[in-house]
């Protein structure tokens, strides 16, 4: 199936029951794709996500290092700040990946540069503190003023 597309024989097999998921940047010349169930999925609305994709909110999937494999051209990679760099495509600009030096078993992948980005599970919002005034999002999930580790939810829901 075209999912496997790219994958060399000498890569180990999926683990059973578990569906490859595969993504590429805007010029196709970046590809990668991960065989693990995501840690998690969050729309965070930082200032630093909203700059890096010049775009009012990111969603971001957790995935584990060791699952996530480029296909193609490897990206470009751009240190926003102390022990983090993000991933673009060199030649069309498309912003990829998150990787914090403190998370190293983790790359955080773009919703939106999945083959199928409408199957992204968004579990919450993030940053909200950061939001901005005239970007709302219709869902019911929970608002995090800042990491979910920072303190409970501020509210489900957009603002009233
Ligand atoms: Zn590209
Ligand atoms: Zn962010």
């Amino acid at each position: 199936m075209c999912a496997r597309r790219g994958r060399s024989s000498s890569w180990p097999a999926p683990e059973k029951g578990i569906d490859v998921t595969t993504g590429h940047c805007l010029c196709g010349a970046v590809t990668f794709s991960y065989d693990a169930e995501p840690k998690w999925t969050l729309n965070c609305h930082c200032e630093s996500c909203r700059r890096a994709l010049s775009a009012p909110m990111a969603t971001w999937i957790s995935v584990p290092r060791s699952a996530l494999r480029f296909t193609a051209a490897m990206p470009d990679y751009y240190a926003s700040s102390t022990g983090v760099r993000r991933s673009f495509c060199g030649k069309c600009g498309s912003p990829l990946t998150y990787e914090h030096e403190q998370l190293p078993d983790e790359v955080h992948v773009l919703a939106g540069a999945l083959s199928d980005p409408a199957a992204a599970r968004p579990q919450a919002h993030i940053f909200v503190a950061e939001q901005l005034p005239w970007f709302e999002v219709a869902d019911d999930l929970p608002r995090y003023e800042e990491t979910r580790a920072d303190g409970p939810a501020i509210r489900r829901g957009p603002r009233k």
